[in-house]
Formats: structure tokens, C-alpha cells, sequence
């Protein structure tokens, strides 16, 4: 059982040194989520192996360019590729108008549904939930309505111990020991007790996203002590003013959040174009928060319970 989230792309405003928009692909159990879609997101899905048709939800933080330019390219490419299946389109207020107006003028009806669900970017609210995980925005501070995402597994279920289950032991019984329960027979006394035939549950992990804002430390409750933080950096305090001025983070702020927050590990992302060598910013990072690392694109990071 894991989270794998693999990062498509990590830049900033333009793609530059072969660096793409922001993107991101979650994978649990197979189940595969997308977080964001800049330009580019359909070539590096390609790139990577992924084919669109399993993705079933997108979750589209705000709506300035670089974080859904790509949007409607992949979801004309679904169309092409003869999807059938609806699509669930988590965003702020005005992606379903931009939509619906670029395909009133194309003169395309697809032949798949999508459900636009418009997200509240000031709350902390669950938006959706599956068998494998809850997924609830995060309210961040940046130029325009923008939500992070905090996608938390559900709790897994106990393991058998099958070195000391009874012969014939029936498989309604195998689903209660999972489920934690202790076994009665018909008169209520007690014939299995849970805990000497399972083993607990694998741990259940959280990773948060959390792009674009500026320092904020109104998100600590919701993300505290999450396994996996992606929190923009898009410059390093040199450049402080800038990023304060444009609703943006430094590396050393999105360390100081992780550090506050107790998160176990920090991925820096969002970059500038300004920074070709991007070194600075994790240097700058690691002074505050040690298991900080680069969300280069390409790269797969993996919460998984061995
Ligand atoms: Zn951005
Ligand atoms: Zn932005």
C-alpha cells in the first residue's frame, strides 16, 4: 500500500531549462490522480508511460496559466481517444465557463461527461473520497483564489497471521478478524480474539500540495505532520520582496512551514525561471529543514509501508 507522486512538472510561469508547468501525478493503488495541468502535462504523460483514459479525477489548484494551460489539450485528447467514461474536475470558480466557451467555439461536444466541481479555496473541506483516499483543499494565500490539495489513505484493514489461523477457518470470519473484530459464537462467548490472529493495519499516509502561496502559517493545523509536503519555493530570500509582491514563497519559507508543520518530508517546486541551477534553493532550504529535496520532473516519490 503507497503513494506514489510522480512530478511531471515544477516550473514557474514559463516553461524554461527544460523544466515544465506545474503537474503532478498521484498514484494510489493504481488509482491514478492529477493534480494540476500546465503546459505540456499531455507530452510528459507520454514521456512517461501514462496513458489519460485512467485518470478520473483532476484537481486544478487555480487558475493562472501554468497550472492548467495543458487542461484543455488533454481533455480534447480524451475525447479524440474515445473516452467514455466522466471525468471528475475539482477547480475553482470559472474553469467550467473557460471550458464550455472554448468548445462552444470549436464547435465540439465531447463524448464524455465532466462533472465540475467547483471548490470553496477558503475553507479546509473534503472534496473527495473513494475507497483508497480523502482528499480536502487547503486554503492558501496567493494572488487569486488558489486551494492546496491534502490527499489522506484511508485506514487499512488488519492482517491475518495465517501461521495461526484454524483449519477451516471460514472466509466471512477471514473479513471480521480484518475488519477487527473478535469472534462470538451463537451463545456470545468469545472464540477468537482479534488480536491473537492479525497483525495491525499498514500505515495509512498523507501528502500534501501545496502551490502557489505566500508564507502562511494559517495551513499548519491542516498539513501538520503530514509524510510528504510539496510546498512552492519559486525563489530563494534573495529575492524575498519579489516573492512576497507576487503572492509567492521562498525556499526558506516553505522550510520553516514544514519545520512548523512537523511534516517528515519536504519537496521544494515551483521554480523560477530565474534559476537555472536550482542548488541554492535546496541549499537554502536544508539550513532549515533538513529532508528537503528538488520535485524534479521525472522524479517519483514514493510513501510506502514495508
Ligand atoms: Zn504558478
Ligand atoms: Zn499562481
Amino acid at each position: 500500500m503507497s503513494i506514489r507522486v510522480k512530478i511531471l512538472g515544477s516550473n514557474s510561469a514559463a516553461p524554461a531549462h527544460r523544466r515544465n508547468h506545474t503537474s503532478q501525478l498521484i498514484n494510489v493503488e493504481g488509482r491514478l490522480y492529477l493534480v494540476d495541468c500546465g503546459e505540456g502535462t499531455q507530452l510528459q504523460m507520454a514521456r512517461f508511460r501514462i496513458r489519460p483514459q485512467r485518470i478520473n479525477n483532476i484537481f486544478i489548484s487555480h487558475l493562472h496559466g501554468d497550472h492548467y494551460l495543458g487542461l484543455m489539450g488533454l481533455l480534447s485528447t480524451m475525447h479524440l481517444q474515445g473516452r467514455k467514461k466522466s471525468l471528475n474536475l475539482y477547480a475553482p470558480k470559472g474553469l467550467s465557463e473557460i471550458i464550455t466557451l472554448q468548445l462552444k467555439y470549436s464547435d465540439t461536444v465531447f463524448n464524455y461527461d465532466i462533472n465540475f466541481i467547483k471548490i470553496d479555496t477558503e475553507t479546509n473541506k473534503v472534496i473527495h473520497e473513494d475507497d483508497f483516499i480523502k482528499v480536502s483543499t487547503i486554503p492558501l494565500n496567493h494572488r487569486i483564489p488558489c486551494s492546496g490539495f491534502l490527499f489522506e489513505e484511508k485506514p487499512k484493514k488488519r492482517r491475518i497471521d495465517k501461521d495461526k489461523l484454524p483449519e477451516g477457518f471460514t472466509t466471512r470470519n477471514i473479513v471480521r478478524l480484518k475488519h477487527g473484530e473478535d469472534i462470538f459464537d451463537i451463545d456470545g462467548n468469545l472464540l477468537y480474539k482479534n488480536k491473537d490472529y492479525t497483525f495491525p493495519p499498514k500505515k495509512s499516509f498523507k501528502y500534501a500540495f501545496c502551490s502557489d502561496t505566500k508564507y502562511d502559517e494559517s495551513i499548519i493545523p491542516i498539513i501538520k505532520d503530514v509524510d510528504m509536503l510539496y510546498h512552492e519555493a519559486t525563489f530563494t530570500e534573495e529575492h524575498m520582496d519579489r516573492a512576497s509582491n507576487t503572492y509567492h514563497s521562498t525556499a526558506r519559507e516553505a522550510a520553516t512551514i514544514a519545520k512548523k508543520a512537523k511534516v517528515n518530508q519536504l519537496l521544494l517546486g515551483h521554480f523560477s525561471i530565474r534559476y537555472k541551477d536550482l542548488d541554492p534553493i535546496l541549499e537554502e532550504a536544508r539550513e532549515v529543514f533538513e529532508n528537503s529535496q528538488l520535485a524534479i520532473e521525472g522524479e517519483e516519490f514514493v510513501l510506502v509501508d514495508h
